[in-house]
């Protein structure tokens, strides 16, 4: 039987969008890999059967990343343009790659090194369309992650089409391979699939019940084109509707320009939408509305894009998301930043009762972060500790636990 460890450390877990808890000198007690107990040090007695330890620090849940493409990791950032330009002249070319084994195994291990590092510890990402290459990222993903390879049966270069599945009977056996709680139904976006397609897909997500990811109103051109490429669709999420792609486990990327009547379906099928703050920057997409969307009460957790999104680190995005919604006027505390990039993302990809915050029965998976110092309230130091640019916040975790145990830096061997 495997002991019980209490680790002394500060505490800081969400409650909600607007509280969270804070124990300044706290202990948080783990057994084969779950938290048993958390408190305050002082409410646990000695324990002759455990072993303690005392960490430098302040203990946050486990981050969650509900929106990234791990195929794009090596080139985050790298080019600013609108997005269609940016996708058919830089990101498809590069996903090409990804038909070898080589490039695939080396990217893939990269990946979730960094993330792990960065603080990640449960995510959802895009694959390219290649089986091989999606096989190759669950070989290496370390943390608990739900991959989809990206369907693209039209309007993308010849090798990527090729690579792609264009019915639904070539998705199920990826489906039941990963089972339905790692794999997610990818439509990449509208214009890469047919109504037809993305009709099989949506019969397919409803009777298993998987996951779907795909991208909603990113761009006005974005927009325009998928208009144009559906004349029968009332609007870009009629689109989706159709095919019965929402459902409240579907994982929506972006959703910045909606109409009324796009922001009530959504509440109607309770679909989820991943909010990408960063990557709405830097390709200069326009900034979600997040007075309509908690108006119409929407379900959305924090994601980062990368690689449009420059940076991995769910810190830099919490950043980016108190600060431009800021800037617009628009009020975002602390509170709210950490609970969308840990509970928020763990309920959207189906594992609040997992993970997504420091409570008892769940997985102790928690990253160490610098100790507060000096007077200031637990909130200004949060602000203060979201100061910086994406390379120092990738790097300003200091340890990351999985399941009990400290996995990222790498143990030195
Ligand atoms: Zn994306």
């Amino acid at each position: 039987m495997s002991k019980t460890l209490l680790i002394r450390a500060s505490l800081l877990t969400p409650l909600d969008a607007n509280r969270w808890q804070y124990i300044s000198d706290g202990g948080l007690l783990i057994k084969a890999g779950r938290i048993v107990d958390v408190d305050r040090i002082e409410q646990f007695a000695d324990g002759r059967d455990r072993n303690t330890l005392e960490l430098d620090g302040l203990l946050v849940p486990g981050f969650a990343d509900v929106h990234i493409h791990w195929v794009q990791h090596h080139v985050r950032g790298r080019f600013q343009t609108d997005l269609m330009e940016w996708l058919r002249e830089h990101i498809w070319p590069e996903e090409a790659g990804f038909e070898h084994a080589g490039l695939a195994h080396g990217h893939a291990r990269a990946f979730f090194s960094d993330t792990l590092r960065a603080g990640t510890t449960l995510g959802m990402a895009y694959s390219s369309p290649h089986d091989d290459a999606l096989r190759i990222a669950a070989e290496h993903a370390r943390g608990d992650w739900i991959l989809g390879n990206a369907i693209m049966e039209k309007s993308a270069p010849e090798p990527l089409r090729r690579a792609s599945p264009d019915n639904a009977d070539a998705v199920a056996p990826l489906l039941e391979e990963l089972g339905t709680a790692h794999y997610a139904i990818t439509p990449r976006f509208a214009l890469n699939c047919s109504a037809r397609l993305m009709g099989e897909l949506g019969e397919l997500a409803q009777r298993t019940g998987a996951f779907v990811q795909t991208h909603l109103s990113e761009s006005p051109q974005e927009i325009r084109e998928v208009h144009e490429a559906f004349p029968e669709a009332r609007d870009y999420t009629d689109v989706y509707d159709r095919a019965g792609l929402l459902t409240p486990r579907t994982v929506l990327g972006h959703c910045i320009h909606l109409s009324q009547r796009e922001y009530h379906t959504l509440a109607q099928r309770r679909s989820w939408i991943a909010h990408c703050p960063s990557s709405n920057e830097a390709l200069d997409s326009g900034r979600m509305n997040l007075e309509a969307i908690r108006r119409h009460r929407l379900r959305f957790a924090l994601a980062s894009d990368v690689g449009a999104g420059p940076s991995h680190s769910m810190l830099h995005v919490m950043q980016r998301f108190v600060d431009q919604h800021r800037a617009a006027g628009v009020p975002v505390t602390p509170e709210e930043a950490l609970y969308r990039a840990t509970q928020a993302g763990a309920d959207c990809l189906g594992r609040g009762r997992e993970a997504g915050s420091l409570t008892a029965g769940k997985r102790a998976d928690f990253v160490l972060l610098p100790r507060p110092a000096g007077k200031a309230g637990i909130e200004d130091w949060f602000e203060e500790l979201l100061r910086g640019d994406a390379a120092d916040l990738e790097r300003r975790p200091l340890q990351t636990w999985l399941g009990g145990t400290p996995v990222s830096p790498d143990p030195v061997t």
